[in-house]
């Protein structure tokens, strides 16, 4: 194992991982590959997209590209409501980074990547698909034979086993296994063949354990549960030592030779309340509901008092017999068919459950009058008060161009919501009464935050922090690390502050690539959905 390993190239991603959460955990010695990881390498805050979601910023990730060149925005393809697709990792525009690297004829293996089914058919190197696996029937793996091989480990292997969607403590002690079993899937893959040069795995498990146990993990949380603590936190932090463990393999091998980057696709942070987009916009002559609705939403029935009853459903004992989804579904069902339509002919802007923390101008809006609305609903969304604070409750509303660029931005929604460190998550119901509404501090509460984390280790990496890293400079920098031209279509820059070599960036034309429609069927396309739900990313 004392192989050199100058010239490779290593992405760990820790899905949601914050140096708000890990720096304290590094400290109190549950995570001490990290610490001294930290004392080794240069690390800083890295710079997610807006609205920070896994799978946009997971392609932008692979592809060094912006949304508005890779023209994924959310879990959908296309921006628009009613035609949900979920998105593969076909629908990204732009090559990938192990793409790259297999055309110029070197091997990566690639593991548990979110968002990346179908399998990427690499001439030199492997793929395993992780989230987004429609069920383990199908061909995951490339070549197809390695899944065969994986499920023959010790312990076995599943590209997607939090589908389960187990709940409380069952979830985080499979969240212990998972981390290990796919450490040991990646030192087989290591082991197979004559050698590598990339290698890129994601754990998954720290974005949904903070979705769900947020009031728990920090104790800066208002709504901190000492009872939950008491219960859940050892496991908890069971599941950060076992990514620890990882982060300690991928140091030694950066003692070893290779950069290694240990990255996040966004950060996290609690949230609170719900705050409401559509209400906002109506209050300002944006949006209009249909007249005859109207009628009937007023007549008293409240739609939250309805779906408070669905919710109730556990109280009546049907816990573990009715499963959540069904619940959530239920509640949904309800909220929709008492939910007064818009009228999409008076409506100028809106904002679509299929795309949240963003608003859509309507088509119909002529192009003269764009520039005006777009203005109105920013001043709008910013002018907002919570009612319980008086304070603001975004950081600011952009439009599109102002945040991104290229081919694709017309996929994209007109406007874009920044909450900041702010505690809320955007909703598009419209038969809430009130601008923002508290949700359930029993819910645990964390949500997606805009900045993630970057570690860089290696040989001429000094030690100490780096500053304005976002994330389609990975790929870019990977590149540079292994010795490969970065293709001029990508967006992100080589974070050449890295590296103590002083040698230079070369770039090389784009290579073209194919995009492909939707690749599943529509029973996996329900099963990956109610698997997104469980998991809170939904
Ligand atoms: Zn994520």
């Amino acid at each position: 194992m004392s192989t050199d390993l100058t010239g490779r190239a290593v992405v760990l991603g820790l899905d949601g991982a914050t140096w708000d959460l890990l720096l304290p955990l590094a400290e109190r010695g549950i995570m001490p590959n990290l610490a001294r990881a930290l004392e080794q390498g240069r690390h800083g805050r890295l710079q997610s997209c807006l609205p920070p979601f896994s799978s946009p910023a997971w392609m932008s990730i692979s592809t060094g590209k912006n949304p508005g060149s890779h023209g994924i925005f959310d879990f959908w393809e296309a921006g628009k409501p009613g035609e949900r697709r979920l998105v593969s990792s076909r629908a990204a525009k732009g090559k990938k980074l192990w793409e790259l690297v297999d055309d110029a004829g070197k091997v990566a293996h690639v593991l548990a990547v979110p968002v990346s089914y179908p399998p990427a058919r690499l001439e030199h190197g492997t793929f395993t698909c992780g989230m987004f696996t429609p069920g383990e029937a199908v061909d995951y793996t490339w070549p197809p034979e390695l899944k065969a091989e994986l499920k023959a480990l010790p312990g076995g292997y599943r590209a997607d086993p939090y589908a389960d969607g187990l709940k409380g403590a069952a979830f985080i002690e499979q969240t212990h296994e998972v981390i290990r079993q796919q450490e040991v899937a990646t030192n087989h893959l290591l082991a197979r063949g004559a050698g590598w040069d990339l290698l890129f795995t994601v754990i998954q498990a720290p974005d949904p354990l903070q979705d769900k146990f947020w009031n728990v993990l920090d104790p800066a949380d208002p709504r901190y549960d000492a009872e939950h603590a008491r219960r859940y936190l050892p496991a908890l932090e069971e599941s950060y030592r076992r990514c620890d463990e990882v982060i300690g393999d991928r140091l030694a091998m950066a003692e070893r030779g290779a950069f290694v980057m240990v990255v996040s696709d966004h950060g996290f942070g609690r949230y609170e309340k719900s705050f409401y987009l559509n209400k906002v916009l109506e209050q300002e002559g944006l949006l209009h509901r249909e007249r005859s609705a109207r009628k009937v939403a007023s007549g008293g029935l409240s739609t939250r008092r309805v779906i408070d009853a669905v919710r109730k459903i556990d109280v009546l004992g049907l816990e573990g017999r009715v499963p959540q989804r069904f619940r959530e579904k239920l509640a949904h069902g309800i909220d929709s068919a008492l939910a007064v339509p818009i009228d999409m002919q008076r409506t100028l802007a809106y904002a679509a459950a299929s795309s949240a923390e963003s608003v859509f101008i309507a088509d119909h809006v002529p192009e003269s009058q764009r520039d005006d609305v777009a203005r109105r609903v920013i001043d709008a969304l910013e002018a907002a008060r919570d009612p319980d604070t008086g304070e603001p409750i975004i950081d600011r509303a952009l439009r599109r161009e102002e945040v991104y660029s290229g081919s694709e931005l017309h996929r994209i929604p007109d406007i874009l919501i920044d909450f900041g460190a702010r505690p809320y998550v955007a909703s598009d119901r419209l038969a809430a009464t009130s601008i923002v509404e508290r949700l359930p501090a029993a819910a645990g509460g964390g949500r997606h935050r805009r900045y993630g984390i970057l570690l860089a280790l290696g040989p001429g990496v000094q030690a100490g922090t780096i500053e304005q890293a976002n994330i389609v400079d990975l790929a870019p920098t990977a590149l540079h690390a292994m010795g490969l031209p970065v293709p001029d279509d990508m967006d992100g820059r080589v974070l050449a502050e890295l590296f103590s070599d002083g040698r230079a960036v070369q770039t090389s034309a784009a290579a073209s690539s194919e995009t492909s429609e939707v690749v599943y069927t529509p029973e996996e396309e329900a099963a990956i959905e109610a698997s997104l739900e469980n998991l809170g990313y939904l």
